[in-house]
């Protein structure tokens, strides 16, 4: 059997190696789910809630050594890795309120009366991408669960540290063996198996666009259910009115948080032309002000990148003569280190404008007015996420409903609230993951007529 080596991409140092599930070892573990979900299914509600509850505080005990484990094997600083290992706990125990409210409906009908109910689907395979290795594993898991689904999860090949633990702390929860199995393993292996598996009923994947259209494709041969969050290329607009210290002083985190590894980031600046030069100046001690370094340090604000391969995509965005305005810091020596890059002003003939960076770098473009905004922002074949910041609400509310993007925030830059919807427009993805609607998407409705 294949080994990999999880290389501490702050350090290049070998962590731990783990051994790669196989093609026959991933069939295996399918058919085992699907066997235990026989049993899983039909677990009472209220049993099946407390179970997910005591996984929560499983997860709880051990949040400090899954964000240290964080911190050495995807280079997560700790104070965001101990929020990850948190977020697990409260997704968990946000869905172990469904079991016990996932209802159907009783509908009138001639000659007696239809009941609807909501069905698990059997077997759902979770592939989850390097950037986030704990929320997004969390996310398809613990509502996947809560509507009596088993689970195998595939992490991504480079960081299978904290999910492959939260696999351990699921059964030591005395969550039943079979139930949520998690597959260190290679995406052409292990994730291609997932996704032909006839058992395999429903496919979860977080990732690159180009690989979320295959999985797709494949998923089509057998009419599988799918949900597909994939990449980003979000505008972070600012208007003239906008609170313009409040915007520059946030921007970097939008866009510069998790080393800007996150499907999320705001890395198109969208600025008001008239403000532009006004919102530089106070961009550039924000960016200054990033505390890059030792992840292991609680002060610590953004991390390396993953590996020297994706540093060097990055650093491809960055070439000799790119317009960049101002750089951050960021430690030399070992460690798959990039400053925080902030290129202005850039427009569509730059890739770091058009692409997926997910890095470090941001790009600053002046825009006349609300619709030229609009115009610029939608210039993309994604459409996940994005900020406007205006003091204006009625503009607030225009531009919101004129971006196509799936999670928009006005004077703010989060995204993610686990009991919110979330997810993609255009080819930014299909389907919402998150909030009180996602079992929806792990359940079919089943319609029986009764005669009376
Ligand atoms: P991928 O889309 O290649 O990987 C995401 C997950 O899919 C991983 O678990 C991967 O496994 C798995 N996978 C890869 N190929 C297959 C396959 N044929 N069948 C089933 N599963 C598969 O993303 P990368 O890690 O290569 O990142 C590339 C780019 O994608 C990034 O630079 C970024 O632009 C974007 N991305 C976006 C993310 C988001 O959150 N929206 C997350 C990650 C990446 P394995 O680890 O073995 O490759």
């Amino acid at each position: 059997m294949p080994d990999y080596t999880v290389i501490n991409p702050a350090t290049e140092q070998p962590v731990t190696t783990v051994t790669l599930t196989t093609a026959a070892e991933t069939d295996a573990a399918i058919e085992r789910a699907a066997a235990a979900q026989v049993s899983w299914r039909a677990v009472a509600p209220g049993d099946r809630a407390a179970l997910l509850r005591r996984f929560a505080a499983e997860v709880d005990a051990h949040v400090a050594e899954l964000a240290e484990l964080e911190v050495a094997g995807s280079g997560h600083p700790i104070g965001q890795a101990t929020w990850e290992a948190q977020h697990v706990r409260d997704v968990l125990l946000y869905y172990a309120a469904a079991p016990e409210r996932l209802t159907g409906r009783q509908i009138p009908v001639a000659g007696g009366l239809n009941v609807t109910f909501h069905e698990p689907l059997g077997v759902v395979g979770l592939i989850v991408p390097w950037n986030f290795p704990m929320p997004i594993f969390a996310w398809g898991m613990a509502p996947a669960l809560a509507a009596g689904n088993t689970v195998v999860a595939k992490p991504a090949e480079v960081t299978p540290l904290t999910a492959r633990r939260i696999g351990e702390l699921a059964l030591a929860a005395g969550i039943p063996p079979g139930v949520l199995t998690v597959l260190p393993g290679k995406g052409s292996v292990v994730g291609q198996r997932l996704v032909d598996h006839p058992l395999v009923r429903k496919i979860v994947f977080t990732g690159s666009t180009e690989v979320g259209r295959e999985i797709m494709a494949g998923c089509a041969r057998q009419v599988k259910r799918v949900t597909l969050e994939l990449g980003g290329k979000s505008a972070n607009i600012v208007f003239a009115d906008a609170d313009l210290e409040r915007a520059a002083a946030t921007a970097p985190y939008a866009v510069f948080d998790n080393a800007g590894q996150d499907c999320c980031a705001r890395s198109r600046i969208l600025v008001q032309r008239s403000v532009f030069d006004r919102f530089m100046e106070l961009l550039e001690p924000a960016v200054a002000g990033v505390r890059v370094g030792d992840p292991a340090l609680p002060e610590t604000e953004m991390g390396p990148l993953i590996s020297a391969a994706h540093r060097a995509r990055v650093a491809s965005y960055v070439p000799d003569g790119a317009p960049v305005a101002f750089r951050g810091t960021a430690p030399g020596g070992p460690g798959f280190w990039f400053p925080p890059t902030v290129l202005a002003p850039a427009g569509a003939d730059s890739p770091a404008f058009t692409d997926e960076v997910f890095g470090p770098v941001v790009t600053v473009t002046p825009f006349e007015d609300e619709a030229d905004a609009v115009t610029i922002a939608n210039d993309t074949p994604y459409g996940l996420s994005g900020s406007i910041w205006t003091e204006n609400v009625g503009r607030a509310i225009r531009v919101a409903r004129g971006v196509e993007t799936g999670n928009l925030s006005v004077n703010s830059h989060s995204s993610v609230r686990y009991w919110t919807p979330f997810g993609g427009f255009k080819q930014s993805g299909l389907g919402r993951e998150l909030g009180p609607d996602a079992l929806d998407s792990f359940t079919e409705v089943k319609n029986v007529f009764i005669a009376s």
